[in-house]
């Protein structure tokens, strides 16, 4: 007990979760699989603070979107009164570091985030508060081009962490005139169908009508499906950049399926959307997505510069992965260091210093508060730990300079340890570990 009379048991913030140290093998290997294919199409790191600007957001995002209105962490910073806000998202950050560090001078840019993004909302499956996103950006491109590589980016994604049944959706929302003469027309359609608008709906009809189009609401599905379609708006131009983003996701036999009803959350897009949904995840089903901004850049003041992006939501994804199974969970280490004396645990502290140089991990036993440290106890904690080798030292192995080996996960229980001079251990162990690996083909993380 401390010296406290009372003591107070202090959670965790609702909605904001805890990434416990069994599961962070998983994460581990999204975040690998993720960085090396962004690398692999030559997208680069991009770091923006967690902290911004409230302004940013509000006029990034829109004032009448959900985030803004009802979603973001802002306050006052008591020592100075700058309005501020964590993150909801980090398309405007990025935007906003492209324009304040002039990042397209010599040219486009492939940039790409990593990061919690904080909303509040009502906590739930795939729905946090504090959540993470992996994310693109193509900063400085005009054609369909790239916008057909970031999908694809995301298809192979998909394929390299063995997730199945992702479909993809895609849309056009065209630009602003299509939208407004678009807007108009859905306005009037509206009004003639108040009896079935919802509250929401209605607070939404003069401000911003095209989410309407995007209500859960099943009352309102039959009148919302036979609105006027934005895709029938759309004038030569954006036409030709929609079918030129279908045209290359055709050649590369990518499918997908056009969805008219398709609009995204925030204010800043235009022409090409697109969302990856999968149905194994119940009501969360969007995975990751996407589209152009091209007037997001001039906007917050910078010179006309096209982009388009996407965000992943990682949960949603880690979920995805464990739902398909298949994913091998590491061990914590390679060799746990078993010894009995002092003289052995001098030794076992220069032999993992050894076996590290090699390459290897190792967890050397050290003294705990439950396990006094017999040679039974400590087995039972390299076996716990995920070892593949257990070296072993006491009074017997400082005596004849060797080191016992045990292989934990031998077949044969009983011919399963063998004695090896001390010198020769880190080179049986590199042979062990390292060779039997060459010829597997599963994923490792230790080498
Ligand atoms: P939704 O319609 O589910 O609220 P959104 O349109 O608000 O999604 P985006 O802003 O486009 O989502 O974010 C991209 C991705 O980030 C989503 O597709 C989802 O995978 C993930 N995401 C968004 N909000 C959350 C959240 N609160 N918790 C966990 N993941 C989230
Ligand atoms: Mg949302």
């Amino acid at each position: 007990m401390s010296e406290n009379k009372k003591t107070v048991k202090i959670a965790g913030v609702k909605g904001m979760n805890d990434i416990l140290p069994s599961e962070a093998p998983l994460w581990e290997l999204l975040e690998n699989t993720v960085q090396s294919v962004l690398k692999s199409y030559g997208f680069q790191q991009i770091r923006t603070p967690i902290i911004e600007d409230t302004a940013l957001f509000k006029r990034g995002l829109g004032t009448v979107t959900d985030i803004v209105e009802k979603e973001m962490y802002s306050f006052t910073d008591s020592m100075n009164g700058d309005q501020l806000t964590l993150r909801p998202e980090s398309t405007a950050g990025v935007a906003r570091s492209v324009i304040e560090h002039n990042l397209t001078y010599d040219g486009p840019k492939r940039l790409w985030y990593y990061g919690q993004m904080f909303r509040h909302e009502k906590p739930q499956r795939g729905r946090y508060r504090q959540f993470y996103q992996f994310g693109a950006e193509a900063v400085g491109f005009t054609g369909p081009d790239i916008d057909a590589e970031l999908i694809m980016l995301c298809r192979r994604l998909w394929d390299d962490l063995g997730l199945e049944n992702i479909r993809l959706e895609l849309n056009s929302i065209g630009n602003a005139d299509e939208r407004n003469k678009h807007r108009a027309d859905l306005i009037v359609y509206f009004e003639s169908h108040m009896d079935v608008l919802d509250a929401e709906a209605k607070a939404r009809l003069y401000t911003n009508p095209l989410r309407i189009l995007d209500t859960k609401n099943p009352t309102m599905q039959v009148m919302v499906n036979a609105a006027p379609t934005l895709l029938d708006y759309l004038e030569s131009e954006s036409l030709a950049h929609f079918e030129g983003v279908q045209k290359i996701l055709r050649h590369n036999n990518i499918p997908y399926t056009v969805n008219p009803r398709l609009v995204r959350g925030m204010d800043y897009y235009n022409r090409t959307v697109f969302e990856w949904v999968t149905d194994q995840l119940g009501a969360q089903g969007t995975i990751c997505g996407g589209g152009r901004y091209d007037p997001l850049v001039e906007m917050f003041g910078g010179k006309p510069t096209p982009a388009c992006g996407f965000a992943m939501g990682v949960e949603r994804l880690i979920e995805l992965m464990k739902i398909s199974g298949g994913v091998n969970t590491p061990g914590q280490c390679d060799v746990y260091l078993v010894h009995q004396g002092d003289a052995a645990q001098l030794q076992a502290f220069v032999l993992g210093e050894r076996i590290r140089d090699a390459g290897l991990d190792v967890v050397l036993h050290c003294a705990s508060a439950k396990a006094a440290g017999s040679f039974k106890s400590q087995m039972k904690r390299a076996d716990a730990c995920g070892a593949g080798f257990a070296a072993i030292i006491g009074e017997d192995e400082i005596a004849n300079n060797v080191v016992a080996i045990k292989a934990m996960r031998s077949d044969d229980p009983v011919n399963n340890q063998t004695s090896i001079p001390f010198d020769e251990v880190v080179d049986y162990l590199v042979d062990q570990i390292v060779g039997a690996n060459a010829h597997d083909e599963q994923v490792h993380y230790h080498h």
